[in-house]
Formats: C-alpha cells, structure tokens, sequence
C-alpha cells in the first residue's frame, strides 16, 4: 500500500523509502532502490503527489517508528526529478509520432 494515497498496489510499482540516521542525528529519508536495506520501510508511488500527502499526515514517522523530524528534501528532489523525466519521455515520443 502506498502510504501517499493509501492505495493498494503492487510492490514493483512502489519505491521503499527508509530512514538514514546522519551523523549530526538527523534523520534523513532515503529512497531504497534495491528494496535491500534493512529496518522498516516506507512504500509509496514515485509520484510528488503521494509524497506530499505522506508528508502532510506524517506517514513517514508512523512506517518508520520515527518520532522526531524527518528530512525529506532528497526525497522531494528524487519524486521531482523523476516526474520530469517521465514528462519529457512522453513529449519526446509524441514529437516523434507527430512528425
Ligand atoms: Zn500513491
């Protein structure tokens, strides 16, 4: 279950978000790519909106027993980035079917 918009969905579809505890003891939410990283792990879709909806009801600290702040500025880098780089595929293969 995506813990953005509460969905269900598959696995494969998800990224496992897990805590890093940072030397100054901040902890910092990364995006565990290989799913291999061990302690709890947060599910959600690579999209800014589950993100954000996560953020707004602190899912995070929930999934992840956290209960102090969480820094999520790479994960907003990552879900950004990454929504951009599906928009710019689908405007490149529309140029293409277009022409
Ligand atoms: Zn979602």
């Amino acid at each position: 279950m995506c813990v953005g918009c509460r969905e269900r969905e598959l696995i494969s579809e998800l990224v496992r978000v897990v805590a890093r505890d940072d030397a100054d003891s901040v902890v910092v939410a990364v995006i565990d790519f290989r799913r291999r990283l061990p302690g709890r792990g947060a599910w959600l879709h690579l999209r800014p909106d589950c993100l954000h909806q996560a953020e707004r009801r602190r899912a995070f600290g929930r999934a992840l027993r956290v209960s102090g702040r969480i820094d999520t500025s790479e994960l907003t880098e990552t879900f950004q980035s990454a929504s951009r780089i599906d928009t710019e595929s689908v405007h490149e293969e529309n140029r293409y079917t277009n022409s």
